[in-house]
């Protein structure tokens, strides 16, 4: 039997993952020892070193390279006219169903979930209550009673302050700032700026775990550019499933939307799609590109395509928004110039114009990412009977365990001592690592194979008597022998 193929079927769901983070530490509900808090969550010690490894990659790839892309930290709590010039304070809204009892659940979901092929999100408030009432859709036992608009924001206020808003997106600190940090970095367009960190959404109905959170981090790069500037058209071969507006589905070769997206678009909608399967190590197969309709854009983008992945959710895993990719125009900057009444156009190099950059951005939720990470690396191996986690090795939280194997022809201690030599080594190289010297050599490869740990290492008589080592490797097990200095010269 191909037990590659039959892993691969063995059904796997929401809950499932859920467990299993929780149990091995990844991730668990906050405040949990009081009941805990919808839709917020704590990451334990394996997921904040997994999630700084994601963080890690992302600046290795968006920012690192590029000369002409900087980051920022921005705050969390933003003046409220910030999101009044933004459109938040008005549009950043969702549809809530309230029940005859007064239950509330996010109405366009409630709706898919009845009836998955419908795009709730292009039908009108009115529409909604309509269809749900004619269709008996109900919430729990009781019918559907209004459809309501639900600002997502959270408000507060300072002393004596303004009123101010947990900032429900990162990006907005960005195009703020735009003008400052570009003169501050001496940069011109194009130049992007990318940034991480925590956003505040008031949810409907917090959901599936971390896909649908209150509380969650986004990793955020905007790219400036200016738009009446021709460009060679040239976009290198990638080939991925895509969902059009249209309905039509096929795989295309990402160059074909050339004609429907500005080029800065599609170059990185493609870095995204390189970085998500080659440095993040997600199953390209399990990914697609989703055109938004028309009536379902933001009210400032005028193109935007998600990247989707496969996630175990729904009766059939389904594909869910993981990243959005849009062009946002010049929309915000300049409504930010229009309501501060500050300067924030930027000089052209090329053309000596000055004018409102166009935007292209990038946003990726973390817990999505993060989620999409452990269900594309999970298996339940039927072989081994237990679950192994196949994370790319630059993503995994423990690089390497260090097991002392002592035997009766060396005193205990002298394995011991030399295992602790070896991971003060590794230390030394910035290297995470695990130490381990109780039970079966079997049930510790099990525990590091279930926490993603690539690498284990083994003391043996061998290691004490001509100084070498064992390194097994978690996803097919195979071990080699290698002595100490020529493994640490290969690091
Ligand atoms: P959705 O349609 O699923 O509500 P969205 O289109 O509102 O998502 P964006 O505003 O485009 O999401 O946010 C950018 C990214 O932030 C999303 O692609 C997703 O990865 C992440 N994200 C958005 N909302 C949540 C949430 N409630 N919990 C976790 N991640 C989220």
């Amino acid at each position: 039997m191909n037990f590659q193929i039959f892993f691969q079927k063995m059904k796997m769901d929401i809950d499932k993952i859920t467990g299993f983070c929780k149990e091995k530490g990844f991730l668990f509900p906050s405040s949990h020892i009081y009941g805990g808090l919808k839709g917020v969550f704590d990451y334990g010690p394996l997921g904040t070193q997994l999630k700084q490894n994601i963080l890690q990659q992302y600046w290795n790839y968006f920012l690192i390279p590029h000369d002409n892309i900087v980051s920022q930290d921005g705050s969390i709590m933003l003046n409220e006219k910030v999101l009044e010039a933004s459109g938040h304070v008005k549009n950043f809204n969702d549809p809530v169903a309230i029940s005859t009892k007064g239950e509330r659940m996010r109405a366009d979901h409630l709706l898919e979930e009845h009836f998955p092929n419908m795009k709730a999100e292009t039908m009108s408030y009115a529409e909604l209550l309509a269809f749900m009432q004619e269709t008996d859709i109900r919430i729990g036992n009781d019918r559907v009673a209004f459809v309501e608009e639900a600002n997502l924001m959270f408000s507060t206020k300072t002393f004596n302050g303004p009123k101010c808003y947990l900032r429900p997106e990162t990006c907005q600190n960005i195009f703020v700032n735009a003008k400052l940090v570009a003169d501050l970095s001496r940069l011109t367009l194009p130049f992007g700026i990318c940034q991480h960190g925590k956003v505040f959404r008031n949810e409907i109905s917090p959901q599936n775990f971390v896909f649908r959170c209150r509380e969650f981090e986004q990793l955020e790069l905007e790219f400036f550019f200016n738009p009446s500037l021709v460009l060679e058209p040239k976009v290198a071969h990638f080939e991925i499933a895509c969902s059009f507006a249209n309905g039509e589905n096929r795989l295309i070769q990402l160059e074909e939307l050339i004609d429907r997206v500005h080029f800065w678009h599609l170059h990185w909608m493609r870095q995204m799609l390189v970085w998500l399967t080659q440095h993040i190590g997600l199953t390209r197969e399990k990914l697609r590109l989703r055109e938004h309709h028309p009536d379902e854009l933001s009210h400032y983008s005028s193109a935007t395509f998600d990247v989707e992945y496969l996630y175990p959710i729904g009766q059939e895993s389904s594909f869910k928004e993981l990243c959005g990719l849009a062009n946002r125009g010049d929309y915000d900057v300049s409504q930010h110039a229009k309501y501060s009444s500050k300067n924030l156009k930027f000089k052209c190099p090329q053309t000596g114009d000055k004018l409102y950059p166009h935007v292209i951005e990038l946003s990726i939720g973390m817990e999505r990412l993060f989620l999409a990470v452990i269900c594309d690396a999970y298996e339940f191996n039927m072989e081994r009977d237990y679950e192994v986690l196949h994370l790319k090795e630059s993503l995994s939280p423990i690089e390497y365990a260090i097991f002392p194997l002592p035997s009766k022809n060396h005193e205990k201690q002298l394995f011991l001592d030399c295992a602790l030599d070896i991971q003060s080594r590794l230390k030394l190289k910035h290297k995470h690592t695990f130490y381990e010297t109780t039970g079966s050599i079997g049930k510790r490869y099990a525990r590091q194979d279930s926490r993603g740990t690539k690498w284990c290492i083994t003391v043996d008589d061998m290691t004490l008597e001509c100084r070498s080592i064992t390194i097994r490797d978690r996803d097919d097990k195979s071990q080699r022998r290698i002595n100490i200095d020529d493994f640490f010269n290969e690091l």
